[in-house]
Parts: C-alpha cells; sequence; structure tokens
C-alpha cells in the first residue's frame, strides 16, 4: 500500500503518485545538430532526361520481388521477452489494486494521452483514468532514447500544446529528448500526472452488457469498471525482431533500439546493428562517433533526403511571443501540404504566413484524368528518387558500399528518412556495410552475425528492426459484445471501422489512430488532436441526448471500409514495394494506414449532422 494515497475531491477517485524516477542518466548523442558542409545538405541537380521508363520499372520490380517474402519478424517472447524490460525507470512504485470505477479510461499517456486529457478535462470530463505501461509520459518519446534521435515532421507543427504551454522548440527538428521533456511539461501544466496510473499495464478489456461498461485488467492486479474505454496505444509501440536463426545463442550484449542500454558502454567496441529504417539512420552516425568498428547489416536501403536542420531564430521566437496560436496557425498550414517531401522541406515563409502556398502551381489547360495525375507523380517520385540515389555516389566514396546503399522504389513506400551525416559515415575506415540484400542475415552464432560464411564478431548486437505497424497487442485482448476479440473480429471479416474509431460490436470503445484512422498523414499529431476533437464532440453529445452507450451501425461501417479499400487500391502504385506500411506485402487493401486524405473529415462531418451511422442507448444514469 502506497502511502501517497490521496482522494480526487471531485471524482472520488484514488490518486497515486506512480510517476518513477529516472533509472540513467547515461545519454550519448543528445540530437540531431546543424550541419555545416553545403554539399551535404543539398540534393544533387535532377539528372537530365531521367524518365519511369519500361527499363527502370523492371529495375524497381527486381528490387521488390527479390525481397518478398523475406521480412519473418516475431514477438518478443521466451528468451527475448528481457528486450521488453524498462531500462529507463526505476522498478514501479507499489500500490494497492484498483477496484473501483471510473468514466473514461485511456490507455498509453504518449501524445495522444496527453493531448486527450488537456482537451477532455478544459471540456469539463475529468473522471478520467490513464493507464500506462512505462514509468513516465511521452509514449514514443518515453522508450526511443537511442543517440541521433529526432522528430521527421518539423518540431513547430509536431509538438502538441505549443501555444498553452508558451513553449519554443529549440530546433526545427528537435530532439526525442527535448521532445521527451515537453511530454513532461505538458502533464505537469495539465495535472495529467495525479490522473494516470505509470507501470500499468492493460492486459484484458471486457464489455459486460449488464452494466453497460468495460472491465479493465491490468499486470498490478487492477479490475476497474469504465464507461468508456479510449485506446490511445500507439501505432509503433510494440517493438518486434528479425527472425534469423541462431539469434539465441549470441553470448555478448543486445538490445532493441527502443530500449536503449545505457549501461553498457560502446566506446571502442565491436558493435553491429541490424536494419537500415528510420531509427537506424538516426542513430548510426552517432554510433560512429563512440565505437571500435561498426558493422551494418542492412538488407533494404532507405531513402536518405536533406535534413533542413537549423536553430529556431531569434525573429521567431520574438514573433510568436506576439502572436498568440501560432503554432496552431502553423500545423493547419502545414496540414495543407500533401506531400511528405514539401512538408519536411516546407518553405518557412508559407508556414509563417508570410506567402499565400508553399510553391508556385502549374495551371493545367484541362483536368488531369486519374491515371494522369497517378502517373505525373510516379513520374516526379522517380526523378526525386534518381536524386536521392545520384546523392549517395556524390557522396559516398567506394563504389561497392554506394551501389548497395541505393533504394529502388517510389518515394514514401518506406517511411522516408532525412539525414545530412548518414552517409559520409560510409566513407569512416572502422564503419562497414554489409550488405545483406536481398534476404537478410542468414545466422546469429555465440560470437557474433554470419552472413554468407564469412563471421563478423561483435561485443554487443543492436537490433534496429522496428515495430509492428497498426497493430498493438491490446487488440486481441479487448472482447465485445459477441465474446469475439477485436483481432477476431477483424480476422473474419477484414479490419472493419467506423473513422478508424469506433468498431462495431464494441460500444464505447474508441482508437486513436489505429488502422482506418491515422497513418496516411505524416503529422501523427494532426490526427490525433482531429480524433481528440472528435471524442470530445461524442461525449458531449451522449451527455445532450442524455445517452450512455454509443455503437455503429454495420452499413456505414461497411461502407467506410469499402471506402479504406477502395482508396488503399486507387492510390497503390505511388507505395508498390514491400514495407511494414502494407504489412510487408501481406496485409488487406485499406486494413491499415488511411490514404484518404481530407475524406475522412467529409465522413466525419456528415456523421456528425445526421448522426446516422450510431446506434445511441441506454440512460446516462
Ligand atoms: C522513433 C520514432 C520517431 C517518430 N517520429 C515521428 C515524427 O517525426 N512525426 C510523426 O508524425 N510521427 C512520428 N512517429 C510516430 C509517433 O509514434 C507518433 O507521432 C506519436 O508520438 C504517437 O503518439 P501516441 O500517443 O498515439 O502513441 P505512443 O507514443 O506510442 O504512446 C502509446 C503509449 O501507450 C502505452 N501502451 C501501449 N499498450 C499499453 C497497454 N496495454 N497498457 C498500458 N499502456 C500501454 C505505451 O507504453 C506508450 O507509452 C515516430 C515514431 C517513432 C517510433
Amino acid at each position: 500500500m502506497n502511502p501517497a494515497v490521496r482522494i480526487d475531491s471531485e471524482t472520488g477517485l484514488k490518486i497515486f503518485n506512480t510517476r518513477a524516477a529516472k533509472a540513467s542518466e547515461k545519454i550519448t548523442g543528445k540530437g540531431y545538430s546543424v550541419v555545416a558542409d553545403q554539399k551535404l545538405t543539398e540534393l544533387p541537380k535532377m539528372p537530365a532526361g531521367a524518365t519511369f521508363n519500361a527499363e527502370e520499372q523492371a529495375k524497381y520490380r527486381a528490387f521488390k520481388e527479390a525481397r518478398r517474402g523475406a521480412a519473418d519478424y516475431m514477438a518478443m517472447e521466451g528468451a527475448f521477452k528481457k528486450y521488453l524490460d524498462d531500462v529507463y525507470s526505476e522498478p514501479p512504485i507499489p500500490r494497492e489494486a484498483l477496484d473501483d470505477e471510473c468514466e473514461i479510461l485511456v490507455v498509453g499517456a504518449g501524445f495522444g494521452g496527453l493531448l486527450l486529457w488537456q482537451k477532455l478535462s478544459e471540456a469539463g470530463f475529468t473522471n478520467v483514468r490513464f493507464c500506462e505501461k512505462g514509468g513516465d509520459v511521452g509514449g514514443t518519446w518515453y522508450w526511443n532514447r537511442y543517440p541521433g534521435i529526432a522528430c521527421d515532421v518539423e518540431s513547430y507543427s509536431y509538438l502538441p500544446l505549443l501555444d498553452e504551454t508558451g513553449y519554443v522548440p529549440s530546433m526545427k527538428f528537435a530532439s526525442g529528448f527535448e521532445i521527451l521533456e515537453h511530454c513532461q511539461r505538458m502533464a505537469e501544466r495539465f495535472g495529467f500526472y495525479d490522473h494516470c496510473l505509470f507501470h500499468t499495464t492493460v492486459e484484458a478489456t471486457t464489455w459486460d452488457e449488464a452494466s453497460g461498461r468495460w472491465i479493465v485488467q491490468t499486470d498490478r492486479g487492477d479490475k476497474m469498471r469504465a464507461r468508456f474505454v479510449i485506446l490511445a496505444n500507439g501505432i509503433l509501440t510494440t517493438p518486434k525482431l528479425a527472425r534469423i536463426p541462431g539469434m539465441a545463442k549470441f553470448l555478448g550484449e543486445s538490445f532493441h533500439t527502443s530500449r536503449w542500454n545505457y549501461n553498457i558502454d560502446l566506446s571502442g567496441k565491436r558493435v553491429g546493428i541490424i536494419g537500415t529504417g528510420a531509427t537506424a539512420v538516426q542513430a548510426i552516425p552517432e554510433l560512429a562517433k563512440v565505437v571500435g568498428q561498426l558493422y551494418v547489416f542492412q538488407r533494404t536501403p532507405s531513402s536518405i533526403d536533406v535534413r533542413d536542420q537549423r536553430a529556431t531564430t531569434e525573429e521567431e521566437r520574438t514573433t510568436w511571443a506576439k502572436e498568440p496560436g501560432w503554432a496552431r496557425s502553423r500545423r493547419a498550414r502545414f496540414a495543407k501540404i500533401s506531400e511528405v517531401r514539401a512538408a519536411v522541406l516546407a518553405n518557412d515563409d508559407y508556414l509563417a504566413g508570410k506567402i499565400q502556398d508553399f510553391k508556385e502551381r502549374k495551371k493545367h489547360d484541362r483536368e488531369l484524368t486519374r491515371e494522369e495525375l497517378m502517373q505525373k507523380q510516379l513520374d516526379s517520385s522517380f526523378r526525386l528518387m534518381e536524386q536521392i540515389r545520384a546523392r549517395v555516389d556524390a557522396i559516398v566514396k567506394d563504389p561497392k558500399t554506394a551501389a548497395a546503399l541505393k533504394p529502388y522504389y517510389p518515394y514514401g513506400c518506406k517511411r522516408p528518412t532525412f539525414h545530412d551525416e548518414y552517409l559520409p559515415t560510409f566513407n569512416l575506415p572502422h564503419v562497414h556495410l554489409v550488405d545483406t540484400a536481398p534476404r537478410g542475415v542468414s545466422e546469429i552464432n555465440e560470437r557474433g552475425v554470419v552472413h554468407e560464411g564469412v563471421e563478423y564478431p561483435l561485443d554487443v548486437l543492436i537490433y534496429a528492426t522496428g515495430f509492428q505497424w497498426m497493430g498493438t497487442s491490446t487488440f486481441n485482448r479487448i472482447r465485445g459484445r459477441s465474446g469475439r476479440t477485436l483481432t477476431e473480429k477483424w480476422e473474419t471479416e477484414g479490419a472493419r471501422t467506423f473513422l478508424g474509431l469506433h468498431t462495431r460490436g464494441f460500444p464505447n470503445l474508441f482508437i486513436v489512430t489505429g488502422p482506418q484512422g491515422g497513418g496516411g498523414s505524416f503529422n501523427f499529431t494532426d490526427v490525433i488532436y482531429a480524433h481528440a476533437d472528435y471524442l470530445i464532440w461524442m461525449m458531449q453529445t451522449m451527455r445532450e441526448r442524455g445517452a450512455s452507450v454509443v455503437d455503429v451501425r454495420k452499413e456505414p461501417e461497411d461502407k467506410y471500409a469499402e471506402h479504406c479499400r477502395d482508396v488503399d487500391i486507387a492510390t497503390a502504385p505511388l507505395r508498390d514495394c514491400i514495407s511494414y506500411y502494407n504489412g510487408e506485402g501481406r496485409a488487406a487493401p485499406g486494413s491499415l494506414a488511411y490514404y484518404g486524405g481530407r475524406q475522412w473529415d467529409k465522413f466525419r462531418m456528415e456523421a456528425q449532422s445526421s448522426l446516422e451511422p450510431y446506434v445511441f442507448g441506454g440512460d446516462l444514469n
């Protein structure tokens, strides 16, 4: 029993101080600094005559087909469960198991949870409890603390609640550590800590029809009842491992990038890193500054675009201090840019509202057909990828290494990355690219990694093998009206939601940024805001109607799922590669991220004005 328990006078809920103390301060590579060498910060000119002709298309196809089926990921279970340990916090603070009731229970204390709390409390919904697996707030930015970590979407548009907290990020692309501090700032400012149970993992969520409540069970022995459950448990939360024969045999130190173990001193060591996705691209330049020998095991290269990093200027600070709502307006302008690259390298004058548009628009004599538009997009993606490939040749000196670092797929098909130090790192004598294309590393033994008969002895092995995308372990532990789990429903019927937020048969359950609800926007914060606003509207509507239960009807859910499928198929050529976005080529169209752009808003607005998709029930008592 924790003596520091208090009772909330307004809600009667018990309040515990479960925020854990930091376990370690030994952090290196705190962020991503500005690169002075201009040659490294620009893309080479567009190669003359670059066209996405039959030969180039065949090259892309071969690149893709050679990798089909190569991705074999596994969950961290059994001997690998240790990779999930929370290395950032002291052990959990003891507290009693809870057997009580709250109005709203939210899973997760990342951007989603934090923003929901600010909005819910502002709207007068204070009987809210949060459960968070980690020892503090931050979510993605709590778990990911690898050296070099930074956001890829400009921090002025990505960090939530900048206007409300008065905070201005120090860099255009803030480090993950700065983002974590901002999460703590948001939590402190809005009283979040009093509402959250840290080191508490929700293990089962079961709908009880008789009481119209969800029964929520946790790994701390809690059995709580809640009228509403909101899943804000993230879309890149559950780390995964590539399944490689012999990996349990390795006798050196090892960890996954999402649990960076700063207690292992890497200086002067032989270090291997498996994976070259977005995390590895940020971590590798920092690792190279510390380790003795670095072996980078790559199956598929990332596209390495320029970073455009810069410090926030004094002029910006002064202007924003006099402009209430500057961040909200900037995010709204940012959201109007629909191409990922245009957004990342977005014109500051446009984002600051000094000019009206971010690019010159070409006028066409007539409206382009869907096919013409697609072809135009594929051609410009090809030209950009040619520049990205030319950048590799311009920077990386060894031709064999340069050839292996060149990606052949449409821009943005795999998560695009942005870095000015990554490619030059491969010119360093102690950094070795081990090209394991197209099938990946073949074996791990007691001493290190083995590929094609060559052994690479290592002291430390780092898995940069990413996360499950749009799938969380909670989905198969949520039992709705029929007794089926959410995973079982989606396995039998295909992913089926309304707006990504509701799924029929799971009343009063809301999923934030999950399948069909998010992910098509590259600024997740936008999606989180849109979902939070929608949920406030839903709660208020139910209050006004005196309803205690909401579910959705079959027809609108089917129609929305069909729409998700159609837009995914229609835009699929732009994402024609094997990537986590499409479940490594195995996901049914429309079942994961949402690619319908602003049509989500159209569906939402129609639903909000007609209320036709909803089935309201129960008495609010
Ligand atoms: C390295 C990295 C960099 C990224 N960079 C960007 C970027 O630049 N721009 C961008 O738009 N997006 C980026 N993203 C995506 C990022 O995840 C989102 O932007 C955003 O932070 C998600 O917030 P969230 O609150 O929805 O989820 P999360 O931040 O994932 O938080 C979810 C929380 O739920 C908790 N949780 C999960 N299951 C349970 C359970 N059963 N019980 C209790 N707690 C649970 C988790 O511990 C976690 O703390 C990045 C992701 C990663 C991994």
